[in-house]
């Protein structure tokens, strides 16, 4: 591949110039080398940041192409500045054995040799029932990077347990999406003033964080790592600050949506901001915030849920979870650098070093030798969310019609140029 020099950029706000070999990042510096026969890549003055690492998103494909497909996904992540997603496994099939996996990971092949690059998450229960275990070895062997019954909690305490423990002996790591779907029944927002005076059925808090303290306590207990999904509210955050300060090994993402929105966005039954869990109150937010600061939530994800625009035209209770979030999460999280509540370095660490570290993927830290994956970010250029604008398939997300400022400009995953806007 040889020599490649992106110049007029900024890495952590100091202008240089990037030097890539074969792949791989070799320096960055003030002045340009001199080497005959480098390629050279006008940066205009954009930020360089390394790729990002979404660990949670549906990409719809196999059974639900109507949504999202794994060429539209992936084409949304490369716009959105994500190299890597976690694939979740309520597809139709389920990702619940080795010939879905393949067929997913061909499907990236076909469309993205180059990446963006899923890795699925193999299904923790057969058919996500919540009954009995899938074949996690084979799942494993297949190309699965996690396993998890997002969607569909396993509320089987002892099951549960014994699915950490499967995980934990083949090196894998379990992504718990934490609810008790008793307590949440079928709500469909968050339970409070809102809800009541809205007449729609509520979701309390306490469904996410009574499933919180379950893992946590079992983590704990078998000395067992858990990674809990889109945490939404204060008492989950808590509960993880208690057992991190305790070292039990539990670790935690949250969305752009609960840093951004509270329940409030509900009024006037708008669907597009219908979501499970459901957007919390504004206390929660300030709670999120902080930690994500803090680092009691280690990563931000997007839980990317595509949805066709007829579903969410259905009346509020019927109409299906879930917000469209690869095209604008990083535009969202810039306006969180922008009122200083983090850093842009608080923000690499959240959607591209940590996710990296905790699901043993490569991460590009502009160190000698890391692979060359990064974006180059306008921070200036504003956009307007429009079903145009968006390359996700899934047009659902309530900052339709809103323009966003900060945007992905070029997107480069091994030295290779996947995505431009130039
Ligand atoms: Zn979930």
């Amino acid at each position: 591949m040889g020599l490649m020099m992106i110049r007029n950029v900024f890495l952590n706000h100091k202008p240089g110039v990037l030097v890539v070999e074969d792949g791989k990042v070799s320096n960055f510096g003030r002045q340009e080398p001199e080497e005959a026969g480098a390629m050279v890549y006008d940066g205009r003055g954009c930020h360089l940041l390394p790729s990002l690492i979404d660990v949670h998103v549906h990409l719809r494909e196999p059974g639900f192409e109507y949504k999202e497909n794994i060429k539209t996904g992936l084409e949304a992540a490369a716009g959105g500045g994500f190299g890597r997603v976690l694939a979740m496994a309520n597809t139709s099939p389920v990702n619940d054995n080795a010939s879905v996996t393949r067929f997913m990971l061909s499907r990236n092949r076909e469309s993205h040799p180059h990446g963006p690059f899923v890795h699925p998450v193999g299904a923790l229960t057969r058919n996500l029932e919540g009954r009995e275990l899938s074949d996690l070895s084979e799942l494993k062997d297949a190309g699965c990077q996690a396993f998890s019954n997002d969607g569909m909690p396993v509320q089987d305490n002892e099951l549960f347990r014994r699915a950490m423990e499967y995980a934990s002996d083949l090196d894998m790591l379990v992504i718990d999406h934490c609810e008790d779907t008793y307590l949440a029944g079928d709500g469909v927002m968050n339970e409070g003033r809102i809800s009541g005076y809205l007449g729609l059925k509520g979701i309390p808090s306490t469904a996410e964080s009574l499933q919180v303290a379950r893992d946590i306590l079992l983590a704990a207990y078998l000395d067992i790592p858990v990674h809990l999904a889109h945490i939404s509210c204060r008492q989950s955050l808590e509960l993880i600050a208690w057992a991190k300060g305790k070292s039990i090994p539990v670790t935690a993402e949250t969305c752009p949506h609960y840093l951004l929105w509270d329940e409030e966005m509900v009024q006037d039954y708008n669907t597009l901001a219908k979501v499970n869990p459901p957007l919390r109150t504004g206390d929660d937010v300030l709670a999120m915030r902080q930690a994500v600061r803090e680092g009691v939530v280690d990563i931000i994800a997007t839980d990317h849920a595509p949805h066709a625009g007829f579903e969410k035209d259905e009346p509020f209770a019927r109409a299906p979870n879930g917000i469209s979030g690869l095209d604008t999460a990083l535009s969202l999280c810039l306006e969180l650098v922008r009122d200083n509540t983090l850093g842009l370095k608080d923000l690499v660490r959240l959607m591209s070093s940590s996710p990296g570290r905790i699901f043993g993927l490569p991460v590009n830290s502009f160190q000698k030798g890391d692979p060359a994956d990064f974006i180059l970010v306008d921070m200036d250029h504003e956009w307007q969310v429009n079903p145009e604008s968006m390359l996700s398939r899934g047009k659902n997300t309530p900052c339709q019609g809103r323009r966003l400022r900060g945007r992905v400009m070029a997107h480069f995953i091994g030295g290779k140029e996947i995505f431009s806007r130039f």
